[in-house]
């Protein structure tokens, strides 16, 4: 029986384990398979195989038995999931059913997920700026949050090295909020888009309005045909799975190259409990697993564990990984584990239109747009609020061809198409300052449907953000005018925190263990096998979107942990 015992051991033990497979496991998965580690990357949803596994990805509007819209029973039976923009006929496969995984709201905050191989970077927007250095120091210059352990210059080369392999689209813009990065040939602009970026730069020094960066192979090089994928088609429905691999996703990119090393185990339907801390070894052993078929726990084990399970699950997993060095939390001596969460603002938002250019239209569709990088608060303390917004903006034609009527005067209508005028839109995209009373916990009784207690989460605005928003509307407005838009309105939805699908935080890195949960490396700084490199690691959260840094900072890391490991380190 012993002998069993340590076969059965032995069967269950790999060099590494990557909790999650979305956009930073995946990442973890490939470089540490790459370097030669038996990796098993433990998913809790279901398997989702690229091209195989997109079902809608090929179906035309009336294809669908609601032509792609939702139903009131989808929509009654989802409140907080039906929320995002994203969710609807034909991608209602890739997100969480509200029901079926549940989290205690101790304050209003609509949690987005997708469980399954490849996590949200099946359904996600793509956009993706490199943080600059106003973003790395920000913390101590305004003295909220910490200090961040690292600078934009320690991060650069990882950040090229993931945007070669990934694909990003992008001009280079020379700016110093936003560095440049490795660029694919970038998108177009339209006639009105060029038209605002030109008033900008010609009225303002400091804003710049620049094409987006966006994780699509406009122009492929050998190593994306190398992975498999080809060139974007601008079908613009990628959140269904794009089967050219246009996008980057976990799914068409990391995973399988990860898969195709031989050293990756990758086990679907895990859903990881807690991480297992040996007291006499002084580190983690491994990670219990329930099994989300039989509800039977296993254990697997590990020299190293990276965990990629999104920021919040990252913040539930350690939080439930309780031993008597640690019973508040794995490496929880400052704390601070579960604190200090925060997110991106996109309440705010603002519309116009211009009777310019009527002679102008656009062609084709595209699946990214322009975007005007931070400009507030970046040299100096500008205004009565910290930090500031980055924005969308983007300018667009609408057919007004009247489409009522029947037999042969609808058909002349449709045959002779009339165009309105231009529309022009932008919302914003605000941080929000990381305070130790936004947080998230375990619920001390309510458990989920696999015993393991609910997360609660408590995390709200604040004042900053509200004269945030209120600056967004005055800047934009102006900025508007200026590029002579009329009929300008403004939106504030009012959105609960959440839906901007960016939180961050409750692991964070820092130079202190006693004010912080992981090192420069993004390693617990008490349990020195434990990587934590999604955004749950992020000390604060910048005005750019946060995955491509996720993905450096997996690539970073995983070369420290190795290195480490084969000295003796970890
Ligand atoms: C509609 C939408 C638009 C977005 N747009 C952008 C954008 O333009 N730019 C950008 O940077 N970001 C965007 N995001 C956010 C982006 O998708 C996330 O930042 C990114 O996916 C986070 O990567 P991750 O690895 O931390 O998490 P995920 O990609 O969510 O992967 C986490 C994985 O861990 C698994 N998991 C969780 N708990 C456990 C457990 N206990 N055991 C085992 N597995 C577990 C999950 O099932 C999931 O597969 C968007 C997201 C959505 C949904
Ligand atoms: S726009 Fe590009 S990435 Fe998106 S679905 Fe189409 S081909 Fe794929």
């Amino acid at each position: 029986m012993a002998n069993f015992n340590i076969d059965a051991q032995a069967l269950n033990t790999y060099d590494a384990i990557v909790v999650g497979s979305g956009i930073s496991g995946g990442w973890s998965a490939k470089e540490l398979t790459a370097k030669g580690l038996r990796t098993l990357v433990l998913e809790r949803g279901r398997d989702v195989r690229h091209i195989t596994d997109y079902p809608t990805t090929n179906m035309q509007p009336w294809e669908f038995e609601h032509r792609g819209q939702l139903t009131k029973d989808v929509k009654d039976a989802n409140p907080i999931i039906s929320k995002c923009y994203a969710f609807y006929e034909g991608t209602e496969q890739f997100f969480v059913k509200d029901a079926e995984h549940p989290y205690v709201q101790e304050k209003p905050f609509d949690w987005i997920r997708g469980y399954q191989v490849g996590g949200k970077s099946l359904m996600w927007a793509r956009q993706t700026q490199r943080w600059s250095d106003f973003d790395f120091t920000g913390p101590a210059r305004d003295g909220f949050a910490v200090d961040w352990p690292i600078r934009y210059a320690d991060l650069a080369p990882w950040y090229s090295y993931v945007e070669k392999f990934a694909g990003i689209t992008g001009n280079k813009d020379g700016l110093d909020t936003l560095p440049d990065g490795e660029f694919l040939t970038p998108h177009e602009w339209n006639c009105v888009e060029t038209h605002f970026q030109k008033q900008i730069a010609s009225k303002y020094k400091d804003r710049h309005v620049i094409m987006g960066r966006a994780a699509h192979l406009t122009s492929p090089k050998q190593i994306h045909y190398d992975q498999g994928r080809a060139q974007c088609q601008h079908r613009t429905i990628c959140e269904r799975g794009c089967p050219f691999g246009g996008y980057f996703s976990s799914n068409s990119s990391t995973i399988p190259w990860a898969a195709k090393t031989g050293k990756m185990t990758l086990r679907p339907n895990s859903v990881v409990h807690s991480i297992i801390y040996d007291e006499k070894k002084g580190r983690a052993t491994g990670v219990r697993v329930i099994d989300a078929n039989t509800k039977q726990m296993t254990e697997y084990y590990a020299r190293l564990i990276f965990v990629n399970a999104a920021a919040l699950n990252t913040n539930l997993i350690l939080l439930n990984s309780i031993s008597t060095r640690f019973p508040n939390g794995l490496g929880n001596d400052s704390g601070t584990l579960g604190k200090y969460v925060a997110f991106h603002n996109y309440r705010a938002g603002i519309s116009g239109e211009y009777d310019g250019n009527l002679d102008m239209t656009t062609d084709g569709r595209r699946p990214n747009s322009p975007y005007i990088p931070r400009f507030r608060n970046v040299y100096k303390q500008e205004t009565n609020f910290l930090r500031g917004y980055a924005a969308g903006f983007q300018a667009g034609r609408s057919s007004d061809t009247d489409q009522s009527g029947m037999g042969a005067d609808l058909k002349q209508s449709l045959l002779n198409p009339k165009l309105g005028g231009w529309h022009v839109g932008s919302h914003m995209m605000g941080e929000t300052i990381p305070k130790e009373s936004n947080y998230v916990a375990l619920d001390s009784s309510l458990k989920d449907p696999y015993g393991i207690p609910q997360l609660k989460i408590a995390i709200a605005y604040d004042d900053n953000d509200e004269k945030m928003i209120k600056d967004y509307q005055e800047q934009m407005t102006e900025m508007f005018q200026a590029a002579g838009f009329t009929n300008i309105r403004l939106r504030d939805d009012k959105r609960n925190p959440g839906l901007d699908i960016h939180e961050m935080g409750g692991v964070r890195m820092g130079k202190d263990p006693k004010t912080s949960m992981l090192n420069k490396w993004n390693q617990l700084h008490a349990v020195k096998n434990v990587f934590v490199t999604d955004g749950a690691s992020m000390t604060s959260t910048s005005t750019q979107n946060p995955s491509l840094t996720y993905m450096a900072f997996s690539a970073r890391s995983v070369d420290y942990a190795v290195k480490a490991m084969k000295k003796g380190l970890v």
